[in-house]
């Protein structure tokens, strides 16, 4: 075992100096990994295949037990708080209240009604996460959201379809479908096409056991079978963003209160999620912007510029890794997810919508 590692461990040497942007080949550290058991050892290894596999990574790791961030904690620790900026010591707290209270109405800044969309990922605690899963294991996560999904349909609310990915299930899109679905931001992109989520496993017997529970609206949606076991959100053309908030709080509740099972939590690190960027919160809460002048010539790197020392990152019109609108439309959202409460990550996008929409104006009056 140990001879089969070291060239292993030499490459990981070589890609400290060529990829210093790669957090979590930078945190690898020789000599905790030495101390490891062989059965340790692998468990790294495998946590790590994503960002050795394209050293061009960012994070460069994904838990792939629900237990991994604590057994492996010497090194998820230093990768988390590199990434997240927090000191390692610190804690998570979770609190879905808006600090100043009101709706976070976008109005006040003169804007109509926008694309809102506010998601958490969660996952349960007795299943592998979706890097290591099993065919069986996916395939039993679907059955069990089945029996979720069958409860909600006596919430008025939450009542809504269930569709498929999973060749041979009753309820089996079409391509043409799910395009459509996937053109409607309701559903994921197919996985089988993203080298990153291909290495770490998580796109590991696709199509199988993924599919999407949505309301006829499309304000309610669980994705299943993605990056996550669940990815819950709720999303809606409107202005405040408190109620996209104060529905995904009250929807999450009874999805977990539906399951028979809990969802995975650390003591420290709040929500588990298979990306080590997600932890805490697992929420990304995002606004639709059009940013004409910001954008102009199809580049985003000034409205990133602006953005970045508000805590905002910047997505296409797909999702990560997508352009923006040919109409100068782009994603926003705050980056952070850990040491941050619910409340504070959707105030942070009120606040930040409140600027970049100053900059666009102060940029077109010029
Ligand atoms: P995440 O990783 O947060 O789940 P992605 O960046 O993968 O999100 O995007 C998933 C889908 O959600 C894409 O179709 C994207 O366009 C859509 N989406 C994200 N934010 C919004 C929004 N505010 N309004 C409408 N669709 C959105
Ligand atoms: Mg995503």
């Amino acid at each position: 075992m140990r001879d089969q590692l070291n060239p292993i461990v030499e490459k990981i040497a070589l890609l400290k100096t060529s990829h210093p942007a790669n957090i979590a080949v930078q945190c690898f550290d020789p000599e905790y990994f030495g101390s490891l058991d062989s059965g340790l050892q692998q468990r790294l290894l495998d946590c790590m295949r994503s960002g050795l596999d394209n050293p061009d990574s960012e994070m460069g790791c994904y838990a792939c037990l629900v237990d991994d961030y604590e057994v492996l904690r010497p090194f998820f620790a230093k990768a988390i708080s590199r990434y997240h900026g927090i000191d390692d010591q610190s804690h998570h707290v979770s609190d879905w209240t808006v600090p100043q209270g009101d709706m976070l109405d976008i109005t006040k800044f003169g804007l109509p009604a926008l694309s809102l969309r506010i998601r958490v990922g969660r996952n349960f605690a007795d299943l592998p996460l979706t890097s290591a899963m099993t065919l069986q294991d996916r395939t039993s996560l679907e059955t069990r959201m089945a029996a979720v999904f069958e409860r909600l349909q006596s919430n008025p609310e939450l009542a809504g379809t269930y569709v498929s990915l999973t060749p041979g299930h009753p309820n089996q899109l079409t391509k043409p479908e799910y395009e459509k679905l996937v053109a409607d931001h309701v559903i994921f992109k197919a996985m089988d096409a993203d080298p990153y989520l291909i290495s770490a496993g998580i796109a590991g017997d696709w199509p199988h056991g993924r599919g999407c529970y949505f309301t006829r609206d499309h304000s309610f949606i669980v994705w299943v079978g993605e990056e996550d076991h669940l990815r819950i959100m709720c999303m809606k053309k409107g202005t405040k963003l408190k109620l996209v908030l104060d529905q995904l709080h009250s929807a999450l509740q009874i999805i977990e209160r539906s399951a028979d099972s809990p969802f995975a939590r650390s003591n420290d690190f709040g929500t588990v999620t298979t990306c080590p960027t997600n932890l805490g919160t697992g929420m990304r809460a995002s606004i639709h912007l059009n940013l004409p002048h910001l954008t102009a010539g199809g580049s985003v790197d000034r409205v990133k510029e602006i953005a970045a020392p508000l805590g905002l990152g910047i997505r296409g019109m797909g999702g990560e890794h997508t352009p923006i609108g040919a109409d100068g439309t782009v994603d926003v959202s705050p980056r952070a997810r850990l040491c941050i409460t619910e409340g504070e990550i959707v105030s942070r996008l009120y606040e930040g919508i409140g600027q970049l929409i100053e900059a666009e104006r102060r940029l077109a009056s010029d």
